[in-house]
């Protein structure tokens, strides 16, 4: 697939389709498909009847992937091989492009950032490609067991605005809308890439950590989303993964190789024909979509090879320029519904996706850096960066963090402490040069010695060459070479010590020599500072001397002055004071003329109280008089009213008793006349008892009468008839006289009954009469006994109200009394009461003129105390202003001395620094010497070494007879110049034989 023969005639872009399966919505409403797929031919076939029409669409692509391709396949078939080249060191970039809710983000996503990785760190099913091509890459990365490191960014891009997606979270939140305003700009690399600056960039340890990541830019496109009322489907997001992988070189080299892995998931492509139709909302509208269809045109433009590339006109295309007809290797994922109401749009994506198949990229691998131009390029970035801060502070002026400007406050201060610790510092150094001075010299001496040594040394060296050819000589006519030779390796290192023992005693001189060197160049400069110090102490001194001469200047004509305005001072206080003593006494006498005026005003006011009130006196007893006549005449009035009330009582009392004796007349009649009446009443009960009585014999003979009458008619008829009719007549006139007696008998009963009867009314009326009469006594008797009381009372009240009436005309009469003896005590009072006023007046005025006797003594004694006074303080003034004139002179004469003093004190001043000044002159000049060359010191030289293996070859002779011989032939003693070990020094002439 990478062809990377092709290399030179570019490859083509990789497109890709997805398929998403239905959704639960499109499968409840029961919407037609109008896409199928067949994954193995990378067919999609698109057919639908419109109006009869029967459009039937097949567009192949490089993969197709169904509904019922998983993140899994997609990812392992498509994208696989596109990271293994990531891992190469390409850069590669995978679009997601395709109708909002098709899936791009599903696909490139995935659904998995709240579940986060299953056990032992698989992914979950859902995941898409982000998340897997992380996986791979560290799975990748680790198995290699390479060093890498692996970095990522987030950023949205919405309305031609940049936005971080990973920026920390607390300065987004708050600051958003700020950010807003200030997008991330885009610049240059200046390698022909462009990069947004700012942009943060986090480095990813784990593939784990990536959940975290996406999670954070979701939520943050979630927040800005809400806040900004964008919508997710007009923003295009970029994910960007950059591997570094370190090599190594077959040389040793280390090289740093690295890739790049753009993820881009595109706005939805209905906003491209969208913003065409809606042209009224033009800038919104326009920006939203440039990216897009910026895109597109680049498209077209590439595919049909145009001259010119708007990749300029957006920044999405600037950004992604390299993946469209660049170096980069690029892959599009287009992703559609099966849904017949998206067709339109499906066919626009599927045209869209097709026409992309034919942009060429011709991909590079990036040049693997060295790690050193890495590091270059990392200071590089420091400094641009830098330049930024820096940049960043001019414009709003200082703009540093509140920690550094606290810090560096701190440091302002320590340095400060510093500079005066360096002041005390300075002291000790011109102690220590002092020092160095002396450690100077005694270096000079002991490198002179150290030469001396190494001319000896080196002498002591031509004396073993000398040696070394004899004992060559010795050598070559003895056959003792083993042993020679082993000596030599042994003289052969110890002239290799010699030699370094010698290059480091030239060191030593050379740095000695420097020492000197910078020795003498800190005294000079020492030297000059000093006497600039005490030139500029000189300076000081006699400023300072001026200074105080002036100030001294000052003092003196300062006392003249005050002793001037002091006498003019005292002089006006004299006159002040002798004018104020006037104005006192004038005032005194304003003051006791007021006190005049007061006692005369107060006496009259006195006279004319006294005057008010003898005549408010005599108002009171006029008043009081004219009342008490009004007074008398009332008590007249009340007089003979109460003797009016007292006669009209008597008379009703009168009245009242003739009254009554008329009533008590009538009763009597009434009483007799019913007495009389009940009498008759009685005497009629007694002729009706006797009427009864009669009426009862007469009743009762006229009954015996009858019987007797019946009896002798009914004897003759029974006689004449008993004849006739004996039995029958017998029996009815039998019956005939039974029935008469029982009539009679009857009629006996009833006269009886009704004379009965009438006794008993005529009794009980007798009982009832008498009971009347007894009644009628009884109250008549009453009330005549309650009459008599009645006239008993009405006797009695009349005493009272007689005495009552005597009783308010007493009261009446002390009442008057009263009032007259009241009227006279007032009067009596108000006189009083004149005669203590004016006694009061009398006092007043008295102690008026006590008072002004008073005030007169006062006057004359303040005048006295007031001329007393002004006296003493002239007094006072006179001597505090001869002692004042006495200090100043003083302070005069003290002010001179000073002046002499400070003249002595210059010029001991000057006589001292001119002779610390000749002092430095002298010890620096003529004191202090440098080193100088004797021209004696040997010249370093590289003599050669014989090598160990010439030396080897020489060996032939056993050791023991060797060292025997050379032993044998050599003592000791020759040596003692040397300092090295005896045993060591050989004498055998291969040096010679070395250098053959
Ligand atoms: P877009 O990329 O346009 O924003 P989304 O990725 O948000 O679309 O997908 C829209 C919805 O469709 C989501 O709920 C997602 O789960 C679902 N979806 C998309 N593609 C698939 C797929 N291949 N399999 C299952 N569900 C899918
Ligand atoms: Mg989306």
């Amino acid at each position: 697939m990478s062809g990377r023969h092709e290399k030179d005639k570019g490859v083509n872009v990789q497109v890709l389709l997805r398929c998403r399966p239905f959704s639960e919505d499109e499968l409840r409403s029961n919407a037609p498909q109008v896409v199928t797929c067949n994954d193995y031919q990378r067919e999609v076939a698109v057919s639908q009847n419109i109006a009869g029409k029967h459009i039937d669409r097949v567009f192949t692509f490089d993969k197709v992937f169904g509904p019922l391709a998983q993140q899994k396949d997609l990812y392992e078939q498509a994208v696989v091989p596109i990271v293994n080249e990531v891992l190469e060191g390409f850069n590669c970039t995978i679009f997601a492009y395709g109708q909002t809710g098709t899936g791009k983000t599903y696909t490139m996503e995935g659904e998995c950032k709240r579940s986060k990785s299953g056990p032992n760190g698989e992914l979950p099913s859902e995941a898409g490609v982000i998340p897997r091509a992380v996986q791979q890459i560290f799975d990748t990365l680790e198995s290699q067991n390479a060093e890498y490191s692996v970095k990522v960014t987030f950023l949205e891009l919405y309305n031609e605005e940049i936005t971080d997606l990973l920026a920390p979270e607390e300065i987004s939140r708050i600051a958003l809308e700020e950010k807003q305003k200030k997008q991330l700009p885009l610049m240059e690399d200046g390698k022909g890439g462009v990069l947004v600056r700012g942009l943060e960039e986090e480095i990813v340890a784990s593939a784990t950590e990536i959940f975290t990541l996406l999670e954070r830019g979701s939520a943050k496109r979630r927040t800005a989303e809400t806040l900004l009322n964008k919508q997710s489907s007009r923003s295009h997001s970029l994910f960007s993964i950059t591997i570094h992988i370190k090599e190594a070189t077959p040389e040793g080299e280390e090289l740093i190789k690295c890739g790049k892995l753009n993820l881009v998931d595109l706005a939805g492509s209905e906003n491209i024909s969208r913003s065409g139709a809606r042209e009224g909302r033009a800038r919104e509208a326009g920006e939203i979509n440039k990216s897009l269809l910026t895109l597109g045109r680049v498209i077209n433009a590439l595919v049909e090879h145009l001259g010119h590339i708007p990749y300029r006109d957006s920044k999405l295309t600037r950004l992604l320029r390299d993946s469209l007809g660049g170096r980069t290797k690029t892959c599009i994922i287009a992703t559609v519904s099966p849904a017949v109401h998206c067709l339109e749009e499906t066919l626009s994506t599927l045209d869209y996706a097709h026409r992309a198949k034919n942009i060429k990229n011709k991909p590079e691998v990036n040049q693997k850096m060295m790690k050193s131009t890495l590091i270059k390029d990392l200071y590089g970035e420091i400094e641009r960066l830098k330049a930024e801060v820096y940049a960043t502070r001019e414009k709003n002026g200082v703009y540093i963090p509140k920690e550094r400007y606290y810090q560096e406050e701190s440091e302002r201060k320590a340095m400060a402490d510093q500079i005066e610790q360096m002041g005390v510092l300075i002291e000790t150094h011109q102690k220590q040069s002092e020092e160095w001075r002396e450690r100077h010299e005694a270096q000079v001496r002991q490198c002179s010695d150290l030469s001396s040594k190494l001319s000896a040394t080196e002498k002591n060296l031509n004396q073993t060459i000398k040696l070394l050819t004899c004992t060559e000589e010795e050598l070559t006519k003895c056959r003792y070479e083993n042993a020679l030779a082993h000596q030599a390796c042994v003289l052969r290192s110890d002239l290799e010590k010699a030699l370094q023992d010698n290059a480091s005693l030239f060191q030593k001189i050379g740095r000695e020599d420097k020492l000197s060197s910078d020795n003498r160049s800190v005294v000079n400069n020492f030297r000059g500072q000093l006497s600039q110090q005490i030139v500029s102490l000189c300076n000081l001194v006699s400023t300072s001397i001026s200074q105080q001469n002036e100030h001294l200047q000052c003092v003196q004509e300062l006392g003249h002055s005050f002793l001037d305005v002091h006498h003019k001072s005292i002089k006006e206080l004299k006159k002040k004071l002798s004018a104020s003593r006037a104005v006192y006494v004038s005032h005194i006498e304003a003051m006791q003329n007021v006190v005049r005026l007061h006692k005369a005003s107060s006496i009259a006011g006195l006279e004319e109280i006294s005057s008010l009130a003898s005549s408010s006196t005599q108002s009171i007893k006029d008043y009081l008089e004219s009342e008490a006549g009004q007074a008398a005449s009332i008590f007249d009035d009340l007089q003979s009213s109460l003797s009016t009330h007292q006669g009209e009582v008597a008379l009703f009392a009168r009245e009242m008793r003739q009254r009554f004796l008329v009533s008590s007349e009538k009763r009597k009649e009434v009483s007799e006349y019913m007495n009389g009446f009940l009498d008759k009443i009685l005497e009629q009960c007694k002729s009706l008892e006797n009427h009864a009585v009669h009426a009862d014999a007469i009743q009762m003979k006229n009954i015996n009468d009858f019987q007797e009458a019946y009896e002798e008619q009914s004897k003759s008829n029974a006689e004449k008839l008993v004849a006739d009719i004996n039995n029958l007549v017998s029996n009815h006139l039998q019956r005939q006289k039974e029935l008469v007696d029982a009539r009679l008998v009857d009629l006996r009963e009833t006269a009886t009954g009704n004379k009965a009867f009438l006794d008993v009314h005529v009794t009980s009326m007798e009982s009832v009469s008498t009971d009347a009469k007894r009644k009628w006594q009884e109250f008549s008797m009453q009330a005549d006994d309650d009459a008599k009381d009645i006239a008993d009372y009405s006797a009695a009240k009349h005493c009272r109200l007689e005495s009552l009436l005597q009783q308010c005309v007493s009261n009446a009469g002390s009442a008057f009394e009263h009032w007259q003896k009241t009227h006279d005590s007032v009067n009596k009072m108000g006189k009083n009461h004149v005669s203590e006023l004016e006694l009061l007046t009398r006092n007043v005025s008295e102690s008026i003129e006590q008072h002004d006797a008073e005030v007169d003594s006062a006057r004359v004694t303040a005048e006295q105390d007031v001329a007393k006074n002004s006296e003493d303080i002239l007094k006072r003034i006179d001597s505090v202003s001869d002692v004042e004139r006495g200090s100043v002179s003083k302070i005069l004469d003290a002010v001179k001395a000073h002046a002499n003093v400070l003249e002595t004190f210059r010029e001991d001043h000057s006589g001292k620094s001119a002779a610390i000044e000749d002092r430095a002159q002298e010890t620096f000049e003529q004191r202090y010497m440098d080193y100088e060359s004797t021209g004696t010191t040997p010249v370093r030289s590289e003599p050669d070494v014989p090598s160990k293996g010439t030396i080897e070859s020489l060996r032939a002779m056993p050791m023991e007879n060797l060292l025997e011989e050379f032993r044998e032939n050599n003592s000791y003693e020759s040596m003692e110049v040397k300092e090295l070990k005896p045993s060591l020094i050989p004498r055998s002439p291969l040096a010679q034989l070395n250098q053959q």
